[in-house]
């Protein structure tokens, strides 16, 4: 059985700036690819898990959407020959206004849809030893509902939350980290089987 590395995107791997409706406003944070690059060398999955609700919101479309998740896998590459094992992404939203992506579902964060269907892509996955990483009280949440190890980033909304300004932690992450770069650290410091 794998260790996987569930990872946020907006303000964990790329710079929280809200909808980015630009694909080259698209950063990543520093150190953000060499990290992932770390991960692919450990032989352990980097998998892409994030909601997405802009294109239920109306502000863009779902092409739009995969050409984000394209344009993060782009710099990736470009900045530590990076890659991403798999991505999976909730595009609904229960008060959207396009219809196709209006709905309740089991698939937005912080419901465990998005693991549980990489656990079916990915059957060696073992979840228990498995990290989610993401800057939202909800990723961390994410990540107990999942069954997962949930470690918290203090890039994007992680600093607000820590300090009780955003969302409320009704779990407490295994650790809060500085940055991507520390949480991939952390991860790769726990021996297997841990
Ligand atoms: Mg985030
Ligand atoms: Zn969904």
């Amino acid at each position: 059985m794998r260790r996987a590395v569930f990872l946020d995107r907006d303000g964990t791997l790329n710079v929280e700036k809200g909808y980015i409706r630009d694909v080259d406003a698209l950063e990543l944070y520093p150190g953000a690819a060499q990290a992932v690059r770390q991960l692919n060398d450990a032989g352990m999955p980097a998998i892409l898990v994030t909601n997405q609700t802009g294109a239920a919101r109306g502000y863009y479309t779902i092409e739009h959407v995969h050409g984000l998740n394209r344009r993060v896998a782009e710099l990736l590459m470009q900045e530590a020959g990076a890659r991403l094992d798999a991505v999976y992404f909730c595009p609904h939203y229960k008060d959207g206004i396009v219809p196709e992506f209006t709905r309740e579902c089991d698939c937005r964060k912080p419901a465990p849809g998005m693991i549980l269907q990489a656990a079916r892509d990915f059957p060696d996955i073992d979840l228990a030893a498995s990290f989610v990483v993401g800057d939202k009280a909800t990723d961390i949440t994410f990540a107990r509902n999942a069954g997962c190890r949930g470690l918290l980033v203090r890039t994007g909304y992680g600093e607000q939350v820590l300090a009780g300004e955003y969302q409320i932690l009704d779990v407490q992450p295994e650790k809060a980290c500085a940055d991507i770069v520390e949480a991939v650290a952390y991860i790769l410091s726990q021996p297997a089987g841990s």
